[in-house]
Order: structure tokens, then sequence, then C-alpha cells
């Protein structure tokens, strides 16, 4: 684990402390258990059991409903030492404290069904994810009308469709499901709960993230009630009330700047300690393997600079979070492009014994590429930097 633990510049006060030491902890055991679930491409269950006992799934509840209501800015921190454990869970368990952070800013939940789940996840676990990928449609971000679709019935919905990349599936017992409601020119967002016609189709087996349980999720008229519609919105303007800021998604950023990290310091100390019988000293001696760790140590700082800065801006000013949209994505682009960089260049560092699958490298080198297929997308991050610069005059 890390050296600069103790000495993390970006964490400011003892809260913040305590944050790291609780993810620390976690992260330290995920590590243990990682290859092997990695191999298996089993999901975590005992990870997830770890987070539930741990109190971690309730860490951005509001207070009000039992939650530890906790910042982005501090929910980072903690995704972040996460990850440097296990990525794949980082990123799934990402998804959840997440979005319960966005729900807690955005509100756009009914109250009574929001307080309802709150005190699920505090009192049970709950847990909760969005799914909205679709193989049609594919990513959401593109604006494609979901084929999924909701048919109005007595006193609800039928909910029929197929998700891809329903991270945390094997888990959940509640999910929001984006569909096209049928005759009208509208999406929802329904609660669906785990139950007759939900059935999840083992289809994640990919070269990366392999334990966070991606699966299909199949739905088949599937009965949702009226009071688990969250919400209805106009084809192509979902997500655009000026209170819906995605700042909560850069748990993304900090889930594989974790990873390089991990890769960072797993480099850095086989650097100090592997000593080939052709030199004098350790490998660490040498010039051109100080660049690369010099190298390595620009792109974290820059891109954990950037995180952590948005983050704290994004958390003191509540009126200025639309006009972030810019930079968080700017985030997202650095931070994960510098991601694999740094693995890349860690795996040079150590060499040929990079490529055993008895070393965590490899394991960080494929999943740390997920990262950019995860939004926003790479693509639409330089169109809107491109639109504002040409805009200037
Ligand atoms: C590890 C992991 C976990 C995920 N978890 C979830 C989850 O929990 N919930 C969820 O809903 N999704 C999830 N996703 C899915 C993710 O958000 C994307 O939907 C998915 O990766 C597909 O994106 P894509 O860009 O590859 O696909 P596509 O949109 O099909 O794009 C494929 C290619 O075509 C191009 N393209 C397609 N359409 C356009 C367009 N309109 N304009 C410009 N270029 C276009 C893209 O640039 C790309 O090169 C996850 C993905 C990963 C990798």
């Amino acid at each position: 684990m890390s050296t600069r633990k103790a000495i993390d510049s970006f964490i400011r006060n003892e809260k913040e402390r305590e944050i790291a030491a609780l993810a620390d902890r976690l992260a330290e055991t995920f590590a243990k258990r990682a290859a092997i679930h990695d191999q298996e491409g089993s999901f975590p269950f005992d990870n997830f059991a770890d987070l539930k006992q741990s109190g971690y799934l309730k860490l951005t509840v509001p207070k009000e409903f039992g939650g530890d209501e906790i910042s982005l800015y501090e929910l980072l921190i903690a995704q972040e030492r996460l990850a440097r454990g296990d990525g794949a869970t980082a990123l799934s368990v990402g998804w959840h404290v997440g979005l319960m952070l966005h729900y807690r800013y955005a509100r756009f939940w009914p109250e009574e069904l929001y307080a309802r789940f709150c005190r699920e996840v505090v009192e049970n676990g709950a847990m909760i994810n969005h799914f909205a990928s679709e193989r049609a449609t594919g990513s959401p971000t593109r604006g494609g009308r979901p084929e999924t679709k909701a048919v109005k019935t007595d006193g609800g919905w039928l909910i029929s469709g197929r998700k891809t990349y329903s991270t945390l599936s094997p888990i959940l017992e509640h999910y929001l499901v984006l569909a096209s409601i049928e005759g009208r020119d509208e999406i929802g967002d329904f609660l669906v709960r785990k139950g007759p016609g939900v059935s999840v189709e083992e289809t994640w087996n990919t070269m990366g993230m392999r334990a966070t349980g991606s699966h299909d999720l199949v739905l088949e008229n599937v009965f949702v009630a009226d009071e688990d519609l969250v919400r209805v919105s106009p084809l192509g303007k979902r997500g655009q009330q000026p209170n819906e800021s995605p700042g909560w998604q850069l748990h993304i950023p900090a889930c594989y700047l974790g990873i390089a990290f991990a890769a960072r310091d797993f480099a850095v100390h086989f650097a100090r300690t592997y000593r080939p019988n052709s030199l004098p000293g350790p490998i660490a001696d040498l010039p051109h393997i100080q660049h690369q760790i010099g190298l390595i140590e620009a792109e974290l700082t820059t891109s954990r600079t950037l995180l952590y800065s948005v983050a704290d801006r994004w958390d003191k000013n509540p009126e200025e979070r639309t006009a972030l949209k810019t930079e968080l994505g700017l985030v997202k682009y650095v931070a994960t492009n510098n991601a694999i960089q740094i693995v890349d260049k860690a795996m040079r560092i150590v060499g040929g014994a990079s490529l055993s699958r008895s070393l965590p490298l490899e394991r960080m080198y494929r999943d740390v590429r997920a990262g950019l297929h995860n939004p926003p997308m790479d693509d639409a991050v330089l169109r809107n930097l491109a639109q504002l610069a040409l805009k200037e005059e």
C-alpha cells in the first residue's frame, strides 16, 4: 500500500483522515481477494459484505435518514483509496455511493419514495445502480431512445427490455431503469425491484473490470407501481435541470487514479528493491528509471490536483455547478488517459515480470483501460472544449 498514505496533501482535516483510514482498511482486504475474482470473473460478494458492515454504503445518504452525508470531495478520497486495493469493487460501489450523492443534491425522486429508499440503504444495506445502456442505443450519453419500453397498465407500468453493462447486477435488489414511455416522446426512470420477470444473463466476460458483474439485466413485463416511477423527462432533455450537475460522476476518474496510484506504488517499491547482479545498487539509481518515475509523478499529481480542486469548487459553490460541466469532463478525460499512461510506465519500470499473472500490474493494465468507455467519452469532452474555444470571439 501507499507510503504516501500518511502525508497525502489532499487530506485537509480529521474527518477526511478518518474516511481515508476506513477506505484504506477495506482496500487492504480487497487487494488480497482481487486476483481471484478477476481470474474467475466472479462477483466479490465478500467485499460487499465488508462494505455493508463498515457503513460504507450509507456514506452519501443524507443525515436526516441516518446516513453520513459526506461531500463529493470526501467521497473521492474514499473511492480513490478503495481503488488502490481493487479497481473493480471501487467502480462498482462507486455507482451506488455516487448516485446516492447525486439524488441527495438533485432531489428529483418523489419525497416519500426517496425517504423510504434511503432508510433501506441505512437499515438493510440496499444498493442501487442506474441501467441506461443498451446494445442498440450504445452509451446513453449519445441521447438515443431506449428500446426498453414502459407500457401503462392498471396502477402502474409493464417494463420490457434488456440493459447491457448492468454493473452490480448480481447483488442488486433495486435498479433505476431508463425506459421509453410507449406512445409518448418521453422517457422514464423507473425503480424496478428484483422479482417476477427480472433476470440477470451472465454476459460479462471482458478483459478488464471483470469482477464488476456488469451483465445484462433482462426485463419481461415487469410490473412497476405508479409510485415507483421516479420521474419522466422529454426525450433528449433528461438530466438537464440546473441542479443535475454530474459532479457525482467524478467517482469514475477517482477510481482510475486509484488504480494508477497502486501501480505507481508497486513500481516505485520494485525500483527501490530490485538489484540485478549487473548493477552496484537497485534499478532506482538508473537515470532512465528515475525519468519514468518522474513522468508518473507529474501525471499523477496533475490529475489528482485537477480532480480534488474541481470537487472542492463543486462542493463549495452550488451556483457554479452547472458551469463546471466542462471542467468535470476535463477531469475525467485527463485522469483516465493519464491513468492508462501511468500503469503503462509502471510496467516498463518493472520490465518483463510485469506481465506475470502472479503480480497485480497486468490486472491494473486491463482494468484501467475500461475508463475510456465510462462517461463522458473523450470525443464529447474534446468537442465541448473546442466549441467553447471557438465561441470566444
Ligand atoms: C466497466 C463498465 C461499467 C459500466 N457500467 C454501466 C452501468 O452501470 N450502467 C450503464 O447504463 N452503463 C454502464 N456502462 C456502459 C457505458 O456507460 C457505455 O454505455 C458503454 O461503455 C458503451 O459505450 P460506447 O461508447 O463504447 O458505445 P457506443 O455508444 O455504442 O459507441 C461505439 C463507438 O461508436 C461511436 N459512437 C456511437 N454513437 C455515437 C454518436 N452518436 N456520436 C459519436 N460517436 C458515436 C463511439 O465513439 C464509439 O467509438 C459501463 C461500461 C463499462 C466499461
